[in-house]
């Protein structure tokens, strides 16, 4: 008797494979696993002692009586929290499970798995022990008083897969009522890497973002963030549409955020994109046709960021558009949040800054386009990989510079 391992690799693909073995004389599955379930057994994180704990001295300044003295030095200046304890390196998660993924709103057990990801990609990024907190409420206040109770404890929150338009409202008032840095990375890390793509997209076709015609596709919590950022850069033309199509001033169904970048014009997605130049998807699959595409002005840029299946197919792309970005890893140019996130939290924490601001997403956005060299620019490489050693430091340099000169940083 004889035991083989069998890889698949998809689940189809295992189901397929079991099947095809049912009806093989002598033959028989003993055990189907699936490998991703397996690794997150137990959780993908743990946590890690910094002192040793071998003996009654190690004891006795860890803990009862040594940290008594810490603890006072604190009491008297609070400040002193930042060098004495967890805080300056240490970030929460916080997610009321809303928006998780592309998943939709699946509550906050089912959340944590994404969170405990994303603490592992700012431990390997940047260094920073970072904390899930998923919450058993979607209600805005709630949210906003639990974040700002637990915030001692913190030198940063990011806020995760939290639905808009609620988004918008929770991360605003905790800027405004926390004295740490607050960043809600679906909504600013896509625009900060949306808008380094489009830096160096524009770089390769030899345009200037003041005098492109921008269709957003999508008005939620990534759309509305990456339409103020590219705004804030010099953009004079954007188009957004939603569900119901282009957000027109004869609407009468928008939210705030909405309202801002309402338009004169009416009409459908397909109306929107006629003589633009770049398209960039933030909404859902399939949406955009290689019709719609050939309606665009030549040397067309496209993002379709929807995720996991874009708003229109690589494959199905004109020849005609210069570049084309996914947020997918198995083609060229993905715009990954990973690029901005660790980096922009590695500089608030280290020169501790008080708040977050436009000036570091925008500076943060040149530093990653920066990495992609003039003679490396190409249509298959806008971005540089979000393997790319470089990329969480000069990001976090370029967040400290922006801080300093925006009078946010404490040191
Ligand atoms: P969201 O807050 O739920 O917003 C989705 C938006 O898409 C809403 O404004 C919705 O319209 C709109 N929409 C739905 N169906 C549409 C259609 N047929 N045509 C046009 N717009 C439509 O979600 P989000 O967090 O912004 O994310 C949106 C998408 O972008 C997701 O697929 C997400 O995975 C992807 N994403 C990718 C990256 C990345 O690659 N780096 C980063 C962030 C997000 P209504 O407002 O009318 O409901
Ligand atoms: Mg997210």
């Amino acid at each position: 008797r004889r035991e083989f391992v069998v890889d698949a690799s998809s689940t189809e693909h295992a189901e397929e494979i079991v099947a095809s073995i049912k009806d093989v004389p002598h033959v028989k599955v003993l055990r189907v696993s699936d490998r991703t379930f397996d690794l997150h057994r137990g959780g993908k994180i743990g946590m890690q002692c910094r002192m040793p704990l071998t003996d009654q001295s190690d004891l006795a300044m860890a803990y009862t009586p040594g940290v008594g003295r810490i603890c006072k030095a604190i009491a008297e200046d609070p400040q002193q929290v930042f060098s004495l304890t967890i805080k300056s390196n240490t970030v929460a998660i916080i997610t009321d499970g809303s928006a998780v993924l592309g998943l939709g709103n699946l509550g906050p057990e089912a959340a944590l798995p994404v969170m405990e990801g994303k603490a592992m990609l700012f431990k390997e990024f940047a260094g920073i022990d970072a904390f899930p907190i998923c919450l058993d409420t979607q209600d805005t206040e709630e949210i906003i008083a639990t974040v700002k109770h637990i915030a001692p404890v913190f030198g940063g929150v990011n806020l995760e897969d939290i639905s808009a338009p609620r988004c918008f409202e929770i991360e605003k008032r905790l800027r405004e009522e926390l004295e740490i840095p607050v960043f809600h990375d679906d909504q600013h890390g896509t625009a900060i890497v949306t808008l380094a793509a489009l830096f160096n997209a524009l770089r390769l076709v030899k345009r200037e973002l003041e005098a492109v015609k921008i269709v957003i596709n999508g008005a939620g919590a990534a759309g509305v963030a990456i339409a103020n950022l590219i705004l804030h850069s010099g953009a004079r033309s954007i188009i957004m549409c939603d569900s119901k199509g282009i957000l027109s001033r004869q609407r009468t169904d928008l939210n705030p955020q909405k309202q801002f970048f309402a338009v004169d014009q009416e009409g459908t997605l397909a109306d929107a994109v006629q003589g633009a130049d770049v398209f960039i998807g933030v909404s859902v699959p399939g949406v955009l046709t290689p019709e719609m595409v050939r309606t665009m002005n030549e040397g067309a840029i496209i993002f379709a960021m929807a995720n996991p299946v874009p708003e229109i197919q690589p494959e199905l792309v004109p020849d005609e558009v210069a570049v084309m970005a996914t947020g997918r890893s198995d083609y060229p140019n993905q715009i990954n949040n990973v690029l901005a996130f660790p980096g922009i939290f590695r500089g608030a924490l280290d020169c501790r800054a008080r708040k977050i601001t436009t000036n570091m997403y925008v500076q943060a956005a040149s530093a990653i386009a920066s990495l992609v060299s003039v003679q490396d620019l190409d249509r298959e490489f806008i971005i540089p990989s979000v393997f790319d050693k470089r990329v969480s430091s000069v990001v976090s340099a370029a967040v400290q510079r922006a801080a300093r000169e925006d009078g946010v940083a404490r040191r």
